[in-house]
């Protein structure tokens, strides 16, 4: 395991040059708060130089949001995630995870547990009651993220961008969606979505029986090995054939492109290099879309870039030019789009002062803007509700929606 933890890491020179792009150094200025010191850090972890019990190793590391940030400004190709992910893996086998997280992983590992749960969740949702209680401290927030999962219709807005479907077919193949845990149950609006915009596009859409939460939850908290046994029941429910697989949360995404080295062997390979997130998808056959008989919306936005979409995945161009056709939609600049809002999975349940620090700066950038936006976009379904939450708590009329919302809105 030393080996895994040193080898992706053994590029880093020192330099510094990632230390701006770091949200959990800009919050606190703490070197052991950055990738060259957590590097540093996990090198003496590997090296046997600093125990896994030690206090301070772990509290850094467990700061990390594992936004990865830190890889694409990094000039010596520094692999940091994989490392990260590597050293919390020797951290949980030798002293365990935190009870609360051993709870949300064991509720996301099993299908019949984590679906009733969300599902009565969502329930909870249409009573009303979640915006009702949404604002600061911890239930408050909470409340704030389960109203924010829900379709934002801004006024019904939303639902009046596209009424006739795409006018010319594209040669887009036949998709299978992977369907996720909190995607699923908590943003079947963003799924509905994503097939009608794929529809339009001139692809069918399926949805194979039998899929799993993606894993990556587990991966990013140290538990491979529950992240690889879920990683093989989606393998498995694919199936064996060349169809792509297009995912919408930025996350579930970059855990299952990562397959393939995550279980090894060529079925999980195979697996991985079939996915595609839904803008990567749609962009490629955009310029063979014709988009003038598409109604006018009148809205305005700011995108906001998720971690995983951006790091993890290199899909940064892509959202941002497929929204620039939606006619009516003023885009507006955001300032720091490409930091982290500090979702990054269970990261906010686990370490809330610094997830609720590194939000702060999101927010302030947002209610920067101007004129004020009427929505905030973005991919992934931990930002849209800790960004939507972090809103609600300012009494911010902004709403969040996933940019698919846009791209497939409703014909009604
Ligand atoms: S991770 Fe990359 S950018 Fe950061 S200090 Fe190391 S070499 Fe420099
Ligand atoms: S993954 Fe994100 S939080 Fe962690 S060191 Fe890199 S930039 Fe900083």
């Amino acid at each position: 395991m030393s080996e895994q933890i040193l080898a992706p890491l053994a590029a880093c020179v020192h330099c510094g040059f990632c230390l701006p792009a770091c949200p959990t150094y800009l919050a606190t200025g703490d070197e052991s708060d950055s990738p060259r010191g957590r590097i540093l850090l996990m090198r003496a972890l590997a090296r046997g130089e600093i125990a896994a019990t030690d206090d301070a190793l772990n509290d850094h590391l467990d700061a990390c949001l594992g936004c990865r940030g830190c890889e694409p400004v990094c000039p010596s190709g520094v692999r940091y995630g994989a490392g990260l992910e590597a050293a919390r893996d020797v951290l949980a086998r030798a002293h365990g995870l935190p009870l609360r997280a051993r709870l949300i992983l064991a509720v996301f590992r099993h299908r019949w547990i984590w679906q009733p749960v969300l599902t009565v969740s969502r329930w909870l949702r249409a009573t009303g009651l979640p915006g009702a209680l949404a604002g600061r401290g911890r239930v408050g927030f909470a409340m704030g993220m389960l109203d924010a999962s829900q379709r934002s219709t801004v006024n019904g807005r939303l639902s009046t961008v596209d009424r006739r479907p795409g006018v010319r077919p594209s040669t887009c193949p036949s998709v299978r969606l992977f369907t996720g845990c909190v995607m699923s149950t908590l943003f079947p609006h963003v799924h509905r979505a994503t097939e009608r915009a794929l529809a339009r596009a001139g692809c069918q859409t399926t949805r194979p029986p039998g899929q799993a939460c993606c894993g990556a939850l587990h991966a990013h908290a140290g538990d491979l090995d529950g992240a690889r046994a879920l990683a093989a029941i989606n393998v498995h429910a694919f199936g064996d054939s060349d169809d792509l697989i297009v995912v919408n949360s930025a996350g579930c995404g970059a855990m299952l492109k990562g397959y393939g080295h995550l279980l090894g062997g060529e079925d999980a390979a195979r697996f991985s290099k079939r996915v595609k997130d839904v803008t990567e998808l749609l962009d490629e056959g955009r310029e063979t879309r014709d988009l003038r008989d598409r109604q006018s919306t009148c809205l305005t936005a700011v995108y906001d870039s998720p971690c995983h979409l951006q790091h993890a995945q290199g899909i940064i161009h892509q959202p941002l030019a497929l929204l620039s056709e939606v006619p009516g939609l003023t885009l507006l600049p955001l300032a720091d789009s490409d930091k982290c809002c500090g979702s990054a999975g269970i990261f906010s349940l686990l370490e809330p002062a610094m997830s609720q620090a590194v939000l702060d700066a999101k927010l302030d950038a947002i209610l920067a803007v101007d004129p004020v936006p009427d929505l905030v976009l973005t991919g992934n379904p931990g930002c849209l509700m800790q960004i939507g939450a972090g809103l609600r708590a300012r009494g911010s009329s902004i709403r969040t929606a996933h940019p698919v919302e846009l791209l497939g809105a409703r014909h009604d």
